[in-house]
């Protein structure tokens, strides 16, 4: 078995028998080393922001000090939903590995499947012109970096 999944897996076993979350566990590596680690803890934080990947992520940025992970692998127990994928290409991920699928999530009753067949429309234009205002602003900002 993989060395990173093994840890992924392990982070996740750590975390449903403390009654963190569900069973996902995820490693960020670089150059052959573990820079991050991290599972699942919308439980215990009551985030549901709190997915292996996103915290996993939380401990790499904090670990080496940058928003950037260019050039590292991310390993996780199962294939990262939305959200995560969401953040894993913010974060400049080049490469993820993961254990179960989205099926296989769907198995144990979690609802990934249905956001990635028929994600809800909920968004709606507003106020336009006040925002654009605080976008002009951020625009004339000297020395500022995008990510
Ligand atoms: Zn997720």
């Amino acid at each position: 078995m993989n060395k990173f999944m093994t840890i992924a897996v392990e982070e996740a076993r750590t975390g449903i028998r403390a009654g963190h979350g569900g069973p996902f566990g995820c490693v960020i590596v670089r150059d052959g080393e573990v820079i991050g680690r991290g599972h699942n803890e919308v439980v215990r934080r009551k985030d549901p922001t709190c997915h292996g990947e996103v915290m996993a992520i939380r401990n790499a940025c904090k670990n080496i000090g940058s928003f950037d992970l260019s050039g590292c692998e991310l390993y996780t127990t199962a294939e990262p939903c939305p959200m995560c994928a969401g953040a894993i290409m913010w974060a400049n991920i080049a490469k993820v590995y993961y254990g179960c699928n989205i099926a296989d999530t769907d198995s144990i009753g979690f609802r990934d499947k249905q956001f990635y067949e028929a994600p809800e429309d909920i968004s709606e234009e507003l106020d336009r012109d006040a925002c654009l205002e605080v976008f002009e602003e951020y625009r004339n900002i000297k020395g500022k970096r995008n990510y």
